[in-house]
């Protein structure tokens, strides 16, 4: 795809790696529609990019919630035409050990709420805005582009029952829209960063951090850019589809 003027929409696009992305994707001419939560911070993340002579608009809207959704494609739509790129990258983590035991007494188990939320936000949220933006562009006959946020704990990953079973079953819908929207001309990818410097590994704590960064190969965090870049080589490589590319320093054995 050439990404100049088209209407990407990315999701959590107000900061950390989707800002990345906006602002990528934005430098090489597109039209982004910025969906998150919260307004103010989307008003701050749009004005970060007006300073880079970048055209984004800010759209508020509850990924996990299907009227948010269905509401917030049709506003996009309305406002800037059919949607030609999503990036499914709004994602939380509600970590915990599925049962923490001490001299075999169970001390704590993860909720259905933490599980409830991480599923909510980051599988059905991927499944809602993806099914909107297949919509539109099948609709507005454009050879459209989607891109998911797996992640490398799809793998599995200790502490992250929920949210390593959300990032497999975004690989897994990542293959099968693939195959079911080839025939419209829609390509679907997906991106599995490993650990990048952002508020989400900021706010762990820095012995684990550090214990992660020794682990990763190149021996460093990866950057926003970094994934901001793998999702650009997806929007503009016209033969990539169904698959998942990882970007993770080498970290994934
Ligand atoms: P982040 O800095 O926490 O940004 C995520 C954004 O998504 C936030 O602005 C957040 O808003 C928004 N969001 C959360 N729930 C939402 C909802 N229900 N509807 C709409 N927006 C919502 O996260 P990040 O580190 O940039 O991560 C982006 C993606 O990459 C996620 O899918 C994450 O799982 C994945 N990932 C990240 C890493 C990493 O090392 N950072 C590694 C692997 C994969 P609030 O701040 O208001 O909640």
């Amino acid at each position: 795809m050439h990404i100049n003027d088209e209407v990407i929409a990315i999701t959590g696009g107000a900061q950390g790696l989707g800002l990345a992305m906006a602002k990528m994707l934005g430098e090489r001419g597109a039209r982004i529609a910025l969906i998150d939560l919260d307004a103010e911070q989307l008003e701050q993340a749009v004005n970060v990019l007006a300073d880079s002579h970048i055209q984004a608009q800010a759209f508020v809207a509850n990924v996990a919630e299907e009227s948010s959704v269905i509401e917030v494609f049709t506003e996009i739509r309305a406002k800037l035409g059919p949607v030609a790129g999503l990036v499914n990258n709004a994602g939380i983590t509600r970590d915990g050990l599925l049962v923490k035991a001490k001299d075999g007494e169970v001390v704590s188990t993860m909720s259905l709420k933490q599980w409830q939320q991480v599923i909510d936000v980051n599988l059905t949220g991927v499944f809602l805005c993806g099914r909107e933006a297949a919509s539109q562009m099948i609709e507005a006959g454009t050879q459209g582009v989607i891109v998911n946020i797996s992640s490398i704990s799809r793998a599995g990953n200790m502490g992250q029952s929920n949210y390593a079973a959300a990032k497999a079953g975004v690989a897994a819908l990542t293959v099968t829209w693939a195959k079911e929207l080839a025939r419209y001309g829609i390509r679907v990818g997906a991106v599995a960063p490993g650990f990048i410097e952002t508020e989400m590994t900021a706010s762990m704590r820095p012995e684990i951090l550090e214990k992660i960064t020794k682990g990763v190969p190149l021996g460093r965090l990866g950057l926003p850019e970094n994934i901001a870049d793998s999702v650009r080589y997806i929007f503009e490589n016209n033969y990539f589809s169904g698959r998942v590319l990882e970007c993770d320093g080498g970290l994934r054995v």
